[in-house]
């Protein structure tokens, strides 16, 4: 039988991490929000302009490049040779209005012992925009983006060797959070504390098939959350 991983993080179980990286949707702000809904539209227009498809044949083909090549612009790059910038920019041309500034998890960022990064999928300009929105921007020491990863998206073994190397992060004293189980697996097996944060009211959140948390097993996923801030404030505590 699988094991299941903790939800209440011991604060002795992270005291030997200097680094603290973060994905950036649905993992400094929640899923709820659904930011990614405005990204995902954008992206079927660019599909849909760049093919001279219908939308709704566009969101398959867009769909069909995520699944296979991990970010649509990976397979738009691959097969249609897209310029990355144009297609990024397109991309993230969205309102961040529905973020509000997080007093409290800007807080406990600020609090935790080390660096922290911003590692994700999208570019510097969304994750500026998306952190600066939340209040949490000058908490981070560097962002790594999709631009520095020459494009070659996570879960690419590759792209963690990158990000690693040039931030001089020694991952065994590191912590990964993520809501994507599969962003996971390196990263565990690269001897970095992980956490993955799943959406409230799990049941009724609407995921991708294939990213829905399902088989989520101890031996990649240390800890579960579905609150960022309480999780960082109670490893914060020293309470016993
Ligand atoms: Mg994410």
């Amino acid at each position: 039988m699988m094991n299941t991983p903790a939800k209440i993080p011991s604060p002795a179980d992270f005291s030997h991490v200097r680094d603290w990286v973060f994905d950036l949707d649905n993992t400094l702000y929640p899923h709820h929000i659904n930011l990614f809904a405005q990204i995902d539209t954008n992206m079927t227009g660019f599909v849909a302009e760049l093919l001279q498809m219908e939308p709704a044949e566009a969101k398959l083909l867009q769909k069909r490049y995520y699944h296979e090549h991990g970010t649509t612009l990976a397979g738009l790059m691959l097969h249609h040779k897209v310029d990355p910038n144009a297609f990024l920019e397109r991309a993230h041309a969205i309102d961040y209005s529905a973020l509000i500034p997080d007093e409290a998890l800007g807080t406990a960022i600020k609090q935790l012992p080390g660096r922290k990064f911003i590692f994700t999928n999208g570019t510097v300009a969304h994750a500026e925009a998306a952190a600066r929105a939340l209040g949490i921007l000058d908490h981070f020491d560097d962002i790594f983006d999709i631009v520095a990863a020459d494009y070659v998206p996570k879960p690419a073994g590759a792209t963690y060797d990158k990000f690693a190397s040039l931030n001089r992060i020694d991952t065994k004293h590191a912590a990964m959070f993520e809501d994507l189980p599969r962003n996971l697996m390196v990263p565990k097996a690269l001897g970095m504390k992980t956490v993955l944060l799943v959406p409230r009211n799990l049941d009724t959140a609407i995921l991708e098939t294939w990213e829905r948390v399902e088989h989520i097993d101890a031996a990649v996923v240390d800890y579960l959350t579905d609150d960022l801030t309480t999780f960082l404030q109670r490893l914060l505590s020293n309470a016993v």
